[in-house]
Parts: C-alpha cells; structure tokens; sequence
C-alpha cells in the first residue's frame, strides 16, 4: 500500500481497547470518563481479520495498544493468534507497564507470556521517576508496579524494549538526566515526546510545552554533544542520538516541531472501535467495522484499506491549530 505521497505503508497499529487503569493527563480528560460499550468494540475474530488483509496488502507489522491493551480480558488470546498471520513478521507492544509483572499463570508474569506469544518489542511509558509526580501525572500510584513491570520486561528477554517519556514543564524537566540514569542502567532505549494536542486544553497550552531542541540543550550541557544516528531507525518517526563516550542510545519524538516528521511515516491506525485512521494528528477516520459487520467480502475490505491509504495526509495538522476531537485513550497512541 502506498499513498498519493509515496507513502509506503508497513505499520499498523491497532488499539484494543479505549479502557485504562490509569487517567493520565495528557491523555485523557479528567472529567468522568465513559468507556465504550462492548458491542461497539471490534471482537478479537474481527481484529484478526483486520490485520490479516493488512499484511495481504504489505503490512508487515503491528503495535498492539490502546488504552491499556493489558487491561483487555484475553488480550494474550489475541495475541497468540498473530504469528499465524503470513507475512507478519514484527508484533510490538505499548502499555503502561504497570500489569507486566502480573502473574497470568503459576510463575509466569504476563512480560514473559508475551515475550513467548512471539511479542518482539515492547515499548513502556515512563514519564518520571518521581512516584508522587508519577501519580499526579498519571491519576493513579502505580510507580512500584510499573518499576516491577520493567524488570519483568528485562527477564522476559524481549528483542527491544523502549522507555517513552512524554515532555511536560512542570513536571519532569528534572527528570530527564534521571531517566537517561536509569535507562542506561538497564540498557534500554529512552525516547522523550513532545506533548501533543489530543486531550484537554488546560494540559496542552505553551506553559507546559517542552520542545525536543529543549530537552536536548539539557541533555547537552551534562553529556556534551549528542551524535546524530540518521541510519537508524525503528519503524516510527523518533530520531536517535547516541551519548557520547557512553554506549547509549535514546531517541526523540518531536511531532511539533520537527518539520520533517511526517515525511517518512508508514503507519495506518485501527481505532478500537473499527475506525481506520490514516493519520494520527489529523481528524479523518473512516469507519471499517460498519462494512464489516455488514458482510462485507475480503476483496471489498482490501479496497476499503486502499482508499483509506489513498486519503492520508501529506502531514499532521496538529501545527494548525488542530482541535482535539478525539482523547488519545481512544485513538490509541
Ligand atoms: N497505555 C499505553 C501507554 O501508556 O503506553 C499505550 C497507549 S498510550 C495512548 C501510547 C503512548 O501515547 C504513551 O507513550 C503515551 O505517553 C503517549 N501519549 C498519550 N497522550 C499523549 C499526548 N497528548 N502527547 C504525546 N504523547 C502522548
Ligand atoms: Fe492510559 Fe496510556 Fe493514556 Fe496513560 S497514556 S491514560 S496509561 S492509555
């Protein structure tokens, strides 16, 4: 699949559920949320069938997410069914990491029944380390389950894990040394995330903006200069640096001010609810599951994917003054 842009399309994500343990600010509104009601959320047959005519049409991998995937009632169900899809040859993960070291059988966490469900990456949020900021940020005091679930991660021996810490003034500025501490000691890949506009307004103004040439002038003055590593990359749009004289990779995601970030995008998302949406930071979504539901053949799902793709944007528009339509709990980030 490939768009009017030359977008070449390899990447679906697909968000399980709109349901989360935790209420995240930048995430999700604070006032009461309604989660979705269960008939109105694609079925695990449904969602399979889904990926399975996204990987006939060249998709060849898939980022489970949500809300918090974990938190779906049979997610490992699911996701044992994906290495039997042909041509799918890379299954990720994102969660909050707080259910990661839960045990789902006697001595085995659900870290390592994934790892053993073939899931090759997972990538954990982890915006401080602070446990009173975490719960302020986050609504909830899961720090410990969250530390636990890294540790999980490690054991379980995943291929790549990657820390996703989202930038806030105010919050954890005095977290980004810290976090490149603590990701350095485990060996793990620490990217940091410019805010985007996909949740309420009182948590997204300038005042809690911080930018990634920000971040890095920090990052600067305590290591020296950051090394561009243009040749690698990880299937999204985060641009990697290495920490001088240290073995350390970590990354930046900078949808605001990084004028080049949508250029080499090859993603396609599926809300839970059975939307396709060709772009994250744009307000097109088209609904796939009311086809589906209706019986629609393979062939004619094929060609409701290849107009979807035929629609995506040369950009996001979050720069335009985009409104946020949707809460990033929903869309699946
Ligand atoms: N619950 C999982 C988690 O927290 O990782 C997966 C879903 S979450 C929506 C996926 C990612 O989106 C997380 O790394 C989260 O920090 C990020 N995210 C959520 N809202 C965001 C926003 N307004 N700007 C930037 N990143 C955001
Ligand atoms: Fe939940 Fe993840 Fe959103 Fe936080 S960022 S509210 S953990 S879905």
């Amino acid at each position: 699949m490939q768009d009017r842009y030359g977008h070449r399309i390899s990447y679906l994500r697909v968000s399980i559920t709109d349901r989360c343990n935790e209420r995240c600010t930048y995430c999700m509104p604070h006032e009461l949320q309604e989660w979705l009601p269960r008939e109105e959320i694609l079925n695990f047959e449904e969602t399979l069938r889904l990926i399975r005519i996204a990987t006939d049409l060249g998709v060849s991998k898939v980022r489970i997410t949500g809300g918090e995937p974990l938190t779906r009632r049979g997610v490992l169900d699911l996701i044992r069914e994906l290495p039997k899809i042909p041509g799918l040859r890379d299954i990720g993960l994102s969660t909050n990491g707080t259910l990661l070291a839960r045990e789902v059988e006697p001595q085995r966490t659900m870290a390592a029944a994934l790892r053993s469900a073939s899931v090759r990456s997972v990538n954990i949020s982890l915006d401080t380390l602070n446990r009173n900021v975490y719960s302020e940020i986050t609504g909830r005091d899961l720090h410990p389950q969250v530390l636990n679930g890294i540790d999980a991660a490690i054991t379980a021996g995943f291929d790549q894990i990657k820390l996703n810490t989202v930038l806030m003034r105010g919050r954890n500025e005095d977290q980004l040394i810290p976090l490149i501490e603590f990701a350095a000691a485990r060996n793990l890949i620490l990217r940091f995330i410019e805010m985007m506009p996909v949740s309420t307004r009182e948590v997204l103004g300038d005042e809690n903006f911080i930018s990634i040439s920000q971040a890095k002038r920090v990052i600067e003055s305590r290591y020296g200069s950051l090394i561009p590593e243009p040749e690698f990359r990880t299937n999204g749009p985060a641009s990697y640096y290495q920490i001088p004289s240290r073995q350390q990779r970590i990354g930046f995601i900078g949808a605001m001010t990084n004028l080049h970030f949508c250029e080499s995008c090859n993603k396609l998302r599926l809300t839970c609810d059975g939307k396709l949406r060709p772009c994250l930071g744009s307000y097109l979504e088209f609904d796939i599951m009311k086809p589906l539901r209706a019986g629609a053949s393979d062939e004619e799902l094929k060609q409701f994917f290849l107009d979807v793709v035929d629609r995506k944007p040369e950009q996001h528009d979050f720069r335009d003054n985009y409104k946020p339509g949707r809460k990033m709990v929903a869309i699946g980030g």
